[in-house]
């Protein structure tokens, strides 16, 4: 045994009450959906966990109706304490039913317990808190003159932080007054439907937030209803550029938030553990599945093996394994077609040339699972340089000039986020200013904040999510 083996350390499922079969959450109550139910699994070991509705067209149409009723009767004449009153209640329950959240999530999405524990839930409660502060703030923050919600927002989000991005879009849309048809994704519906739950617990009025399961096409439905005035969306590219042609025209507003190849850029005075450290939670982080991950390491030439070396060291000492195990480092891939498409691009930067080292993790037999992977002699035009592989792969490149770095680092289609490792604060200044980037860390990686507006550039989407800027997205008329 290494000193590195540790013994189980499984969290208990017992404080998750698990019904057979969830229903659509619509105008306050849980009720069938018309389409096909699928089962959610656990991408740990395949078993499945529940049954779950599939919202057709026509339940996306009741959904949006309760929310407009919603918001003509309830919520649009409320004042913006009121709403606050709710918004603090819903944090309140999320701190209370923490742990149950925490574990669902890592069921259902096969994340580290860690994570979802300490990151995840604790960053829902904290959103739902700091929007709850601004409902009655709305007419003394710059946002115009009076500012007035849209009316019905249709959100989509993804699977790789399921309860976290539905905070993202709830807590916004709520505090500036809007009403909400939610879609969680096809393979991580759980904890939305458990905030549901929480929601009823709130006593927040019927229809204010309705929550819609299904695959695309549900989400198709939602974006083309003609009664939404307002879409979210946090997803994939190739999704975003279908919903900003099917909204064009229509008067509908709209955010993305699309994928991302962030370079995490090391010059040769950083602290080299610390960065190392910070490149680690930069793309293993979640397995990887981050928009914002920090998937391009731009090394300078002069420390590249040094680097590399310690990253190797570290990386052998991640633990992967049980998603609801406490000392699990790395959990599952979310889905066969995820695990998938990590296979293959990593097969493609073999093809094209890069070398290959995955640390050596002892793979479970069931279930969906990736070891943590570098790919050295990277090349800007390899394919896993330019795409988002949204896996547990970290692509290396190296620099000799800040110049070389910064144009390195641009020279991608997304802009989402970037990561600057320096002892020096005029250069992080200097080469935070040229990089072409919604976020830009510093020596860090991977922080969020409620207060803080997070968003992308080019091929990453457009507006922004957190903060003051967050809530601009869900009012008429005001300007960031
Ligand atoms: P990912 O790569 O994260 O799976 P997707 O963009 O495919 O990203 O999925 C993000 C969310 O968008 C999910 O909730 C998914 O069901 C939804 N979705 C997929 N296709 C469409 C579509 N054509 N219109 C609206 N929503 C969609």
């Amino acid at each position: 045994m290494s000193f590195l083996e540790y013994a189980a350390a499984p969290e208990s499922r017992s404080i998750l009450n698990l019904r057979e079969n969830y229903g659509l959450f619509i105008d306050g109550k849980f009720v069938d959906g018309r389409g096909d139910a699928f089962t959610t699994i656990s991408p740990a070991d395949e078993a499945p966990i529940a049954s779950i509705a599939y919202a057709d067209e026509e339940d996306v149409d009741r959904a949006v109706a309760a929310a407009r009723r919603a918001y003509d009767k309830v919520w649009s004449k409320m004042s913006g304490r009121d709403r606050g009153k709710y918004l603090f209640r819903i944090a309140r329950l999320v701190q209370e039913r923490a742990r149950e959240l925490a574990v669902a999530e890592s069921l259902d999405n096969g994340k580290p317990i860690k994570e979802s524990r300490d990151v995840d839930v604790p960053l829902v409660a904290s959103w739902f808190f700091y929007y709850a502060g601004w409902a009655d703030k709305l007419d003394y923050a710059g946002l115009g003159a009076n500012p007035r919600a849209h009316g019905v927002a249709g959100q989509i989000i993804p699977w790789n932080f399921p309860l976290l991005m539905l905070a993202w879009k709830i807590a916004p849309a709520l505090a500036a007054g809007n009403t909400v048809v939610l879609k969680p994704a096809e393979t991580t519906p759980l904890s939305a439907l458990i905030f549901a739950e929480i929601l009823q617990q709130a006593d927040l009025p019927a229809g204010v937030v309705n929550i819609v399961t299904g695959a695309g096409a549900t989400g198709a439905a939602l974006v083309r209803h003609p009664d939404v005035d307002k879409v979210a969306f946090t997803g994939s590219t190739g999704v975003g550029r279908d919903i900003a042609k099917a909204v064009a025209g229509t008067g509908k507003k709209v955010t993305l938030e699309l994928g991302g190849k962030a370079a995490n850029i090391v010059f040769d005075d950083a602290p080299i553990d610390q960065a190392v450290e910070g490149v680690v939670n930069g793309i293993f982080f979640n397995q990887g599945h981050v928009c914002c991950a920090g998937s391009r390491l731009l090394v300078q030439e002069s420390i590249h093996d040094e680097v590399i070396d310690r990253l190797k060291t570290r990386l052998s000492t991640l633990r992967m394994g049980d998603p609801l195990d406490k000392n699990t480092d790395i959990g599952a891939i979310n889905s066969a077609a995820q695990l998938a498409r990590i296979r293959e691009l990593s097969d493609i930067g073999e093809v094209e040339g890069a070398e290959r080292w995955s640390a050596d993790c002892v793979i479970p037999e069931k279930g969906f699972w990736f070891a943590p992977t570098i790919f050295t002699g990277v090349e800007a035009s390899h394919r896993i340089a330019r795409e988002e592989v949204f896996g547990p792969v970290l692509s290396v490149l190296t620099f000799r000039t800040p110049d070389e770095a910064i144009a390195k680092a641009n020279n991608t289609p997304y802009g989402l986020s970037a990561g600057i490792w320096t002892d020096k604060g005029s250069r992080i200044l200097a080469v935070a200013d040229r990089l072409r980037a919604g976020v830009v860390w510093a020596n860090t990686f991977n922080r969020f904040d409620p207060a803080s507006p997070f968003g992308g550039y080019k091929e990453s989407g457009y507006g922004r999510e957190g903060g003051r800027h967050g809530l601009t997205a869900y009012l008429k008329g005001a300007a960031a």
